[in-house]
């Protein structure tokens, strides 16, 4: 995923690739590369000192034929409606790659959080749920957390929504709080995936996953759980980058340890348990698997060339540039594509929606076994496409996800 720009544009480069050799009806591929609903609001509240501010929030459903509209909302004050239509488009096709009934869609505000008291967050929370109030819901459009927003404003969305409706709906958004209605297993779930779609390609690629080499660029929710689950199966996790440094250990590292060093000074860095390594350096080393976890753009023709790893598997989005991707396959690296090895998260989500709506919650190990069987399903899916179509996985889970939305756009047919 490019970093501003035109990002939506880099959205439509992958998805002509896949939609051409799928072979898509003209018309279908019409409607697939324009967003469904767009909606722009103007969120005025009143700051501490009194002065009153009007921040902009957009949401945007790009994609509603499989189901309600799923995706998180972001706050950061680089938002446009380029980017949030993008990763709305980017949710659509990761919805469908997953095989959950869910379109796609995104939302954001354009505000510094980092500069806000928690009332003024709460304040611009509420404003901006009240301003899209009709357009979400457990049937039409289902929010999450994102970039600088946590259970905490999912909590005050729900209690919006909800105060709106007239009484308490808990499916309106996910990631919401174990006691409210949230789901066991969420918070690992992203990384439960990674661990999972990584041991698969080891499997398919016949090297023992026991004993396998990982580094982890990341050491957040999803590149913590990855090095602890992909411990857990046996592969020995050696080195670990994160904001401020990294470490390196040979014979492995202690991922419990090192958990618990990252909780008390909320970096890696300095963690006793190995030698000190520099971010870039991580990707040169001799490791089989690579798992970029942190932001988007790391992986560039400047250090791919440099990575020995077999398997890459995405835990962050968009960690991989176009052309360095070109190259990593190119060099029969296998890269397991963030919309396929990151959609733990949101297949979980689909779990506490479905739980919500039922009002009957599961047992974790229940989360779990579900999710491992969505995660085999759909990595396999794609493998098979990427074997039938002679193509990257990339743009086999491309092929998946517009094949499933463009085969239900067909049998709906067109309304007018
Ligand atoms: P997080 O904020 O919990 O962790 C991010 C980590 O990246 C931190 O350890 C941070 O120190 C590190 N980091 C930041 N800048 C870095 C840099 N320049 N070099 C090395 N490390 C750096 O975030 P997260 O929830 O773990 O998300 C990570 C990525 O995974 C993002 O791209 C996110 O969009 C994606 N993702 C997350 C989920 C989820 O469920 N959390 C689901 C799908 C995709």
């Amino acid at each position: 995923m490019a970093a501003g720009g035109n990002i939506f544009n880099a959205m439509l480069q992958e998805f002509d690739g896949a939609a051409r050799l799928l072979g898509l009806d003209p018309g279908i591929w019409k409607i697939l590369t324009h967003p469904k609903r767009q909606i722009t609001v103007s969120c005025p509240i009143q700051m501490d000192n009194g002065q009153i501010e009007v921040f902009t929030g957009y949401r945007v459903q790009y994609n509603i034929t499989l189901g309600p509209a799923k995706g998180g909302i972001r706050y950061h004050p680089d938002v446009s409606l380029d980017e949030v239509t993008a990763l709305a488009a980017w949710m659509t096709w990761k919805c469908a790659v997953a095989h959950i009934p869910f379109g796609g869609g995104k939302g954001g505000i354009i505000c510094d959080p980092t500069q806000m008291s928690r009332r003024e967050l709460e304040a611009l929370t509420r404003r901006y749920v009240a301003e899209i109030v009709d357009a979400i819901g457990p049937d039409k459009d289902v929010p999450a957390p994102d970039v600088n927003t946590n259970d905490q404003i999912m909590a005050w969305i729900m209690d919006t929504y909800s105060m709106h409706v007239g009484y308490t709906a808990t499916a309106v958004v996910t990631g919401k709080p174990i006691e409210m209605g949230g789901s066991l297993g969420r918070r690992e779930a992203t990384g439960r995936g990674v661990m999972i779609t990584t041991r698969e390609a080891a499997k398919h690629l016949k090297f023992d996953i026991k004993g396998a080499t990982v580094a982890v660029q990341g050491f957040g929710n999803v590149g913590s759980v990855s090095a602890d689950l992909l411990t857990k199966i046996g592969a020995r996790v050696i080195a670990v980058t994160d904001w401020k440094g990294g470490v390196y250990n040979k014979a492995g590292l202690d991922i419990t340890k090192m958990i618990d060093f990252a909780k008390q000074h909320k970096t890696i860095d300095g963690f006793p348990g190995g030698e000190p390594l520099e971010n870039n350096d991580l990707f040169k080393l001799d490791v089989d698997v690579l798992v970029p976890a942190a932001l988007e753009n790391q992986i560039t023709m400047e250090n791919a060339p440099t990575i020995k790893a077999k398997v890459i598997a995405e835990g962050a989005n968009g960690p991989t540039t176009p052309d360095a991707h070109k190259h990593l396959h190119d060099r029969g690296v296998f890269v397991i594509p963030d919309i396929l090895a990151n959609a733990g998260g949101v297949t979980t989500s689909y779990f506490e929606w479905v739980q919500d709506r039922h009002g009957y919650f599961w047992e974790e190990e229940e989360v779990n076994k579900r999710l491992e069987a969505k995660m085999m399903e759909a990595f396999d899916d794609v493998l098979q496409t990427s074997i039938r179509y002679k193509t990257d996985l990339r743009t086999a889970a491309y092929i998946v996800a517009i094949n499933r939305v463009a085969t239900v756009t067909r049998m709906r047919g067109m309304y007018a």
